[in-house]
């Protein structure tokens, strides 16, 4: 059996007619950049979540440096963030000259620790960036609790976790603003780069709104110095009819996470993810922790069989090379250094079958046994 760990081509299969239909209007109507099919989805995408405004951009990352940028961060400001996170995190960050400070996870969840959150807060500290990793929302409200009655901002690094809920908001809603990436492999994707910002703050929209088109709402009127990061038409049409299918997905990949666990849960010498009380995981991922064995081994056993797996991530950000120049060395953040070690994620996207998910599971069960 063949178990690829994301199957996009699956995705567009059941699709294909109305992304079809409406690439091809786009393409009639030349809506490329911004435009009537951009406005159509940051509209759906603000209704679907509830959300005030929703600023379409040309990928996460630039959402998040768009959103720093507009909140006024920059050289020697400092702003928190997880160090077991995408890189991009901590890239948009350094892109406005401030300082990424970054804390360890919790080792349940592995999303920042939030009392590691409160200890490094300085009077440099301008914002922090909380990440709804793997698509489990962070304790909002333990980290809003930190902030409140100050000027500190604090932006959902929302990238994994469309359509998660945090009691019975979406998360999304939960701060000053949001930063969503709609990279292909996402839950939910473009085909290409595709990212947005969600807020209720409209000042902070306009400015992001002008910061994406080249620092103006109309053409040849440049208020600010700003950027080329548009959501184009075409994305934002294919986006707008995925958007239908979110709440779907999202449920196919719960049900097949309570699968994954119902079959490996007392299997030695493996850590399950958690899903914290009140909230909705919508499982991005499924990152599992192999403590009994090699996890590599395991990954090579999987792989030799026919199943995919991946490891996010292989490297703590502090720990990259591009991030040397903050001074950190191994063992400032044991939590997150050890997870890079040890997680492993399994296959996970809506058209798995349930028969793949008890093959991969045999063979976790086999290996970590020792009778491979
Ligand atoms: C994907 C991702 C980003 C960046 O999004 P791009 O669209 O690839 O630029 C940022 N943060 C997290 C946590 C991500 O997973």
């Amino acid at each position: 059996m063949n178990v690829p760990f994301i199957d996009l081509p699956a995705q567009y299969a059941a699709i294909r007619q109305e992304v079809r239909g409406q690439v091809d209007a786009v393409l009639e109507s030349a809506a490329f950049i911004l435009g009537a099919y951009t406005r159509q989805f940051e509209d759906s995408f603000s209704r679907y979540l509830g959300a005030q405004h929703t600023i379409g951009v040309a990928n996460g990352t630039d959402a998040l440096i768009l959103t720093l940028k507009a909140c006024g961060i920059g050289a020697g400001d400092e702003v928190i963030t997880s160090v077991n996170s995408f890189v991009a995190t901590a890239e948009a960050i350094a892109h406005t000259g401030a300082r990424p400070v970054f804390v360890d996870i919790d080792p349940g969840t592995y999303l920042l620790s939030v009392p590691q959150v409160k200890a490094r807060l300085t009077s440099h500290t301008k914002a922090i960036i909380p990440v709804h990793l793997y698509g489990q929302p962070v304790d909002m409200d333990a980290i809003l609790a930190l902030t409140r009655g100050s000027r500190l901002r604090v932006i959902e690094d929302a990238a994994q976790a469309h359509g998660a809920r945090y009691g019975k908001s979406m998360v999304g809603t939960l701060a000053d603003a949001a930063c969503f990436s709609f990279y292909p492999g996402k839950n939910l994707g473009a085909f290409g780069d595709a990212g947005a910002v969600v807020t209720a703050d409209a000042e902070l929209a306009t400015r992001l709104r002008k910061l994406r088109d080249h620092g103006g709402i109309r053409k040849y009127q440049h208020d600010v110095v700003g950027f080329n990061s548009r959501l184009d038409g075409m994305q934002a049409a294919i986006l707008h009819v995925k958007l239908n299918y979110l709440e779907e997905w999202n449920s196919l990949r719960r049900e097949h996470a309570q699968l994954y666990t119902k079959l490996l849960s007392d299997v030695a010498g493996l850590i399950l993810p958690t899903v914290r009380a009140g909230s909705t995981h919508v499982f991005h991922l499924y990152v599992a922790r192999v403590i009994g064995k090699s996890r590599d081994a395991l990954r090579d056993f999987l792989q030799h069989r026919g199943v995919s797996t991946a490891i996010h991530y292989p490297t703590p950000i502090h720990l990259t090379p591009a991030f040397s120049y903050l001074g950190h060395q191994r063992g400032d953040f044991p939590e997150a250094e050890a997870c890079a070690d040890s997680v492993l994620s399994l296959p996970m996207y809506p058209e798995l079958k349930p028969s793949q998910i008890e093959y991969v599971a045999e063979l976790i069960r086999d290996f970590m046994k020792g009778q491979a």
